[in-house]
């Protein structure tokens, strides 16, 4: 029997591929977060946290593992050295492990030359952890930013396939608000990079940051997968999430932070581990590199965009 034939759509009326949603976790012991830079941590409380971040991940990995997703975990280089066992095991359990910088500096506190040093210790950390090579970063802080466009040509020459650090939002710390909401090319000073923005929704006339933090812990799951649904109708437009050890131990210790940061760290930290688990049962995930890897054969329909100032 001859196969039915079916008009084949017009290019312009094909829809947008819609990806698995990009899953990411940002793993650093939870006095290293950027509104706690400027206090004296002691010995013992960071000890705790360490012993904590390493609970806090490990459920995490358990709760991915009964599921079967896989996802990327940006790791701080150090945490490789002093917790191998654990950045060993998210590799062998078909996890991604990227660098999330070697201590958690911002990018601000480099030059080129000593971001180079950073990123390569922390590449050289993980790959030794895990038995892989390195292709992601996430910067601490999302602080890829006009201010150090010069990183795009770092990330490039240090051969990294993918970065995930430019924000499209107007935040106060972070963001480069007119950068693309969909995966774009980055152009550096002299090279360029594939980048995977974490998700934003369009509300409001402005980009709101629904990819995880107080978005996720403050707004109702709705919020986030409202963005989760616009991306699916935007060309090349992965949504990628974020999400730290730290957000699912609603035990910890508090740090002594100012009224407006202690309200954006701990808001909602008593309810997340359920919304997450609502969160994993609704959607297909992946890790960054698979969606970096599937935008390969499109890269030239991609939209570019230059950081340099
Ligand atoms: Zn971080």
């Amino acid at each position: 029997m001859p196969k039915p034939t079916i008009d084949a759509p017009s290019p312009k009326a094909a829809p947008p591929e819609v990806y698995p949603v990009g899953l990411s976790f940002d793993v650093e012991e939870h006095f290293r977060i950027e509104t706690a830079a400027h206090l004296e941590v002691t010995a013992e409380l960071k000890e705790a946290y360490a012993r904590r971040m390493e609970d806090a991940t490990r459920w995490l990995l358990d709760q991915l593992g009964e599921r079967g997703i896989r996802a990327t975990f940006f790791v701080v280089g150090q945490i490789a050295r002093s917790h191998p066992r654990l950045v060993r095991r998210m590799a062998e359990e078909g996890h991604e492990v990227g660098s999330h910088s070697w201590q958690h500096k911002r990018v601000h506190q480099f030059d080129a030359t000593s971001f180079r040093e950073d990123l390569r210790q922390s590449m050289d950390a993980l790959s030794d952890a895990t038995g892989q090579p390195v292709v992601g970063f996430r910067a601490p802080t999302f602080s890829v930013m006009r201010q150090t466009s010069w990183a795009i040509d770092v990330l490039a020459e240090a051969g990294l396939l993918y970065d995930s650090s430019i924000f499209p939002v107007r935040h106060d710390r972070y963001g480069v608000p007119d950068a693309p909401r969909s995966a774009f090319v980055v152009e550096g000073e002299r090279r360029e990079l594939l980048e995977l923005p974490p998700l934003t929704l369009r509300a409001f006339g402005q980009n709101l940051p629904v990819a995880g933090g107080g978005y996720f812990r403050l707004f109702p799951l709705a919020v986030m997968r409202r963005g989760i649904e616009q991306a699916a109708q935007r060309s090349h437009s992965p949504a990628v999430l974020y999400f730290h050890p730290w957000e699912f131990d609603p035990e910890q210790p508090r740090l002594p932070l100012t009224r407006l940061s202690r309200f954006r760290t701990y808001v909602g930290v008593n309810r997340t581990r359920g919304r997450l688990l609502r969160l994993l049962a609704g959607h297909r995930f992946t890790t960054l590199r698979d969606l970096a890897e599937r935008m390969g054969p499109s890269r030239d329909q991609l939209p570019r965009f230059r950081l340099v100032a």
